[in-house]
């Protein structure tokens, strides 16, 4: 049995684990990667944000060919299969691949192909693609094993017409109708998805509301976008048995009703990838939904063993995971350490939605003294000329200072939108007042008009004593 020696080790080649190992090599570590699939870039690049985000974009190019008037002359709206469209995000899959894949060789980092299981703290047993197992040693460790679907036992996955957000994407055919359980993030962008090909889509939501931890008014906007989309929103339901049959899926919910489709696509949870890691070997244990604690250096409770991504569960985004990696290969050197919890929200779902900061109901149970200021895209000359005018910019700020406490946006770009405010929000005070908006000049016609026009509609609303 071969075996080789590192400084470190990362298993998982997804954001987190790559960022980790390009940055402790940029600083002088000996570094290797593990990686079970054949090929780099994780479940962000094969099964989660890449596939997902270029599967809505090319349904948003559809969606525009067959809304917008001026495309009238060109024919009749036109549909595309799940198929066709899979077939541009194949083509983003394979440029993302050979991107990252190039970061390995000019960063020098070893890339190992195989299945990683500790063995003891300094070493694990690396089982190959041939099947033959490798040892590979090293002074630290980073888990980056990212998560997975949640599956629960009594749910048939294996049944062809279940899926979940990782099966979705070998479906061979466009079902007429979907029923979409779970409502969180990964629920609605693909009931966005299925709706602008034309798919008739039931999304059930455990909870009271969509997307709870957004801000209400942004909740409520996507409520009536999806609604408006055909999709049919139930709330506080949760099933009591899923029965695939020939000809689709019936779920029988615990409140008596019968929900029926051609398909399921299953969004309910996600469980950290620990269990083949043979965590026992070094002492460790994952929670319930195997997941890891760590501390300020995203350290473990082993000393040499780091954890960083969505095996660390909240906020399980590929942009935190991008920066968790960067920030543990800096604190494993020694060069101090960030916790990464400010990251924005970025939900792509049609129309799209971004916040960063604290929403209203957070501010009004802390009793900070806030105002809003809102702006509606089809005032702006850019979403006029863009045809795209459904959308709203909404500052919120300190009704003494102008301190910027919270950006909440959706409708066309606005996961783009939102790092204007974000940008000015990281200012240390005083310039990180709303006045930057109304004193600063944009390019026109742009986006940032929204900003201007948001800044003044709530500067005019705070009531002076
Ligand atoms: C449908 C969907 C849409 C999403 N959209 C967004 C979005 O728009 N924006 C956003 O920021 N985030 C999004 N996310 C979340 C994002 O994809 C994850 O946060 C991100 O992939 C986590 O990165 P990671 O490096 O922790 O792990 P992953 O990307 O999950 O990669 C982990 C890697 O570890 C490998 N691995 C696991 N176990 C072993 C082992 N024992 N040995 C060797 N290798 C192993 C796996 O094969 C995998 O390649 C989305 C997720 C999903 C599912």
């Amino acid at each position: 049995m071969a075996e080789q020696k590192f400084d470190l080790v990362v298993i998982g080649s997804g954001p987190a684990g790559e960022a980790a190992a390009m940055s402790a090599a940029k600083k002088g570590l000996r570094a290797a990667v593990i990686e079970k699939r054949q090929v780099v870039g994780g479940n962000c690049t094969h099964k989660g944000t890449i596939p997902s985000k270029a599967l809505r974009h090319s349904v948003k190019q559809l969606m525009r060919y067959n809304t917008q008037s001026v495309f009238r002359a060109l024919g009749e709206p036109r549909r595309l299969t799940f198929p066709q469209v899979m077939q541009t995000v194949n083509k983003v899959i394979s440029y993302q691949v050979e991107m990252h894949t190039a970061c390995y060789a000019r960063n020098r980092v070893e890339l190992i192909v195989g299945e990683a299981r500790f063995r003891d703290t300094n070493s694990v047993e690396v089982l190959l693609p041939d099947g033959a197992t490798e040892i590979i040693s090293s002074e630290k460790f980073i888990i980056a094993t990212g998560s997975r679907p949640y599956r629960p036992a009594d749910v048939d996955f294996g049944h062809a017409r279940v899926y979940d957000s990782d099966t979705i994407l070998d479906m061979q055919h466009t079902p007429h109708s979907i029923m979409i359980y779970g409502a969180g993030v990964i629920g609605c962008e693909y009931a966005s998805i299925f709706a602008g090909l034309g798919v008739k889509v039931d999304l059930i939501n455990t909870r009271g509301s969509l997307l709870e931890f957004l801000d209400d008014e942004i909740s409520d906007a996507l409520s009536y976008h999806l609604r408006d989309m055909g999709v049919t929103v139930r709330h506080r339901e949760e099933y009591a048995k899923v029965v695939p049959t020939d000809s689709g899926v019936i779920m029988e919910m615990q409140s008596g009703k019968r929900i029926h489709a051609d398909a399921l696509l299953w969004c309910n949870g996600r469980t950290g990838n620990t269990s083949g890691l043979g965590l026992d070997s070094i002492g460790l244990e994952a929670n319930h939904r195997g997941q890891l604690s760590v501390d300020e250096h995203y350290c473990t409770e082993v000393d040499n063993v780091y954890a960083v991504g969505d095996v660390i569960g909240w906020p399980s985004l590929a942009s935190a995971s991008y920066d968790q990696g960067r920030a543990v290969a800096a604190a494993i050197v020694g060069r101090g350490h960030r916790i990464i919890e400010d990251a924005p929200t970025g939900i792509y779902t049609l129309p799209e939605i971004s916040s960063v900061g604290k929403t209203e109901s957070e501010l009004t149970a802390a009793k900070v003294p806030y105002e809003v200021g809102r702006a509606l895209f089809k005032h702006t000359a850019r979403a006029q000329i863009s045809g795209e005018r459904v959308g709203m910019l909404k500052i919120l700020f300190h009704i003494e200072t102008g301190e910027i406490l919270g950006i909440h946006c959706f409708g066309a770009e606005a996961a783009e939108i939102v790092h204007i405010g974000q940008a000015i929000m990281k200012q240390p005070a005083p310039n990180n007042s709303i006045d930057y908006f109304v004193n600063t000049t944009f390019n026109y016609p742009t986006m940032a008009e929204a900003y201007r026009s948001a800044a003044l509609d709530g500067l005019n609303r705070v009531a002076r004593l």
